[in-house]
């Protein structure tokens, strides 16, 4: 079957094809790194995580950049406000970004190019503009891009530039529709900006925040790329001045497929900075929420849906990872001989249509219920004893594919749940033997002391003590279980 997306660009589903066999290049929009990403930014980066592992599932080879931007209005401010040098302020952002994206289980991008790093590509792009004379100098030295000279302006965002006023500028680099006008490729120096500047041909300055993505993703995949992804703000004016720009400048198409995520609210309203109604990742782990719990709650809405966040969708998010935990362990228990020729129909099923619903652009509602189904039907022939072990195997094959995709099952023992676990499991050994001596270490030498001590418990013939650790050990989380090759543990929780 053949992937269907919803292009922004032509208004319609369409079936994926990239330009080259079976290579896909992909760019997204990444993080302005002047504070943490809160889970708004976070649900973009969940879709583009899952419209990637989704292609590379389908056999694709994808080549994913993402762009850091470390140059614009809010990070001159933020290192401005700290006194501090401006790659100073953003490291301590961007390093917080790859550790919550490492917590919400992303894989990496193959690239993350910085736009403090593509100025002079910029500038080049910025000259070749100039030269076709769709840029030009303004009165106070900024570099504007002219958009009456690009004919399409407006294909992607679908805004008509016929009743604007012509020579109106606009500098920022946020907007609306309503005030297009020529905006800004290179802002001259001003006195806000401080000892943040390039010395260049075009004047002192810096890039505007449409040219960086114009540079750095061209930069890396070339002039034509088949993928562009980033929330539905990023559309106008971000999406359709990087078109301007860069096909202005080459004359050939940027991108195939515009994909678009819709956005995460709070009551109704687009969950932003700006705002003030924003959670980090951080708040929320703080709070006692599983990383697992937050990313399904942002990835089980469709995408091109608006999501609204609250608590009670989190508590939701939290049990339907727990019935698939517990339907993994179940399954890993399973102990019988006769094989149910039910159950492999039944997962015929659930692949052939998890798989459909995903190419139908991405339906994850759709496919999350057939999951569901499939874990409900399942569950009642674990109950009737009519599941063997063979065939649990091929579901548990089978259900860390599609994982592949999701990336939740992976989140098992998650790092942050671990840490809790260090210290009650040190906490038990501790309660149970005061005088026991315990080195640091992490939770696999933890738990191999702890189970030293069980062992110590049984030669003794301490049978109660035994248990009971055991059972304490089971309260937290981890199963001890006694294997011919001695005692085992496992989380489950
Ligand atoms: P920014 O750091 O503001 O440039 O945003 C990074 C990414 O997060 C962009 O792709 C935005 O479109 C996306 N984004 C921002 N706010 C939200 C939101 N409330 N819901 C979904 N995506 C968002
Ligand atoms: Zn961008």
């Amino acid at each position: 079957m053949t992937l269907k997306l919803y292009n922004t660009l032509t208004k319609k589903k369409e079936p994926f094809k990239p330009l080259k066999d079976k290579i896909v290049l992909m760019y997204s929009c990444g993080p302005t790194v002047y504070d943490y990403a809160h889970i708004g930014n976070f649900r973009a980066y969940v879709f583009q995580d899952i419209l990637r592992k989704y292609l590379e599932h389908k056999g694709y080879k994808v080549k994913q950049v993402m762009n850091l931007t470390d140059i614009d209005d809010k990070t001159i401010r933020g290192a401005h406000a700290l006194k501090v040098p401006l790659n100073e302020f953003t490291k301590k952002y961007v390093d917080a970004f790859f550790e919550d994206i490492r917590t919400l289980n992303i894989k990496r991008a193959d690239i993350y190019p910085r736009a403090t790093e593509h100025i002079n590509d910029m500038i080049g792009l910025i000259k070749q503009l100039q030269k076709k004379k769709i840029a030009y100098q303004g009165e106070d030295g900024s570099t504007y891009y002219n958009i009456r000279k690009f004919k399409k302006y407006g294909k992607l965002s679908g805004l008509q530039i016929k009743k604007l006023k012509a020579g109106a500028r606009v500098k920022q680099d946020q907007y609306t529709k309503e005030e297009a006008q020529d905006f800004a490729l290179w802002k001259a120096w001003d006195f806000q900006d401080g000892n943040i500047f390039w010395e260049t041909d075009i004047g002192k300055g810096r890039p505007g925040w449409h040219i960086e993505c114009s540079a750095m993703s061209m930069r890396h995949l070339g002039k034509t790329f088949d993928i562009h992804t980033g929330g539905v703000d990023l559309i106008f004016p971000h999406h359709e001045n990087e078109i301007a720009q860069s096909e202005g400048t080459t004359g050939k198409k940027l991108v195939k497929y515009w994909v678009h995520c819709e956005h995460l609210l709070v009551n109704n309203k687009k969950m932003s900075k700006s705002l003030g109604n924003f959670y980090t990742l951080r708040d929320l782990l703080n709070k006692g929420y599983a990383a697992s719990a937050i990313k399904y709650a942002l990835l089980s809405a469709h995408y091109k849906q608006k999501l609204n966040f609250t608590f009670e969708e989190l508590e939701a998010a939290k049990n339907a990872v727990g019935r698939i935990f517990t339907f993994v362990d179940r399954l890993e228990e399973a102990k019988g001989t006769k094989n149910n020729p039910k159950a492999d129909r039944l997962l015929k099923k659930l692949c052939a249509e998890f798989e459909k619903a995903m190419d139908d652009n991405l339906d994850m509602p759709r496919a999350l219920a057939t999951l569901f189904n499939f874990i409900r039907d399942i569950n009642k022939l674990i109950d009737a004893k009519k599941i063997s072990q063979r065939n649990a195997a091929a579901i548990l094959k089978a259900i860390f594919e599609l994982d592949k995709v999701l990336g939740i099952l992976e989140m098992r023992a998650e790092p942050q749940l671990v840490k809790g676990l260090e210290e009650r499991v040190t906490q038990i050994i501790k309660k149970f033997s005061p005088d026991y001596e315990i080195k640091e270490g992490d939770l696999e030498s933890l738990m191999r002391a702890a189970l030293v001590l069980r062992e110590q418990f049984r030669q003794n013939k301490n049978f109660v003590d035994a248990d009971a650790l055991r059972k304490e050990l089971l309260n937290i989380g981890i199963k001890v279980e006694d294997t011919e090759e001695g005692a085992k543990w496992k989380l489950v929780k």
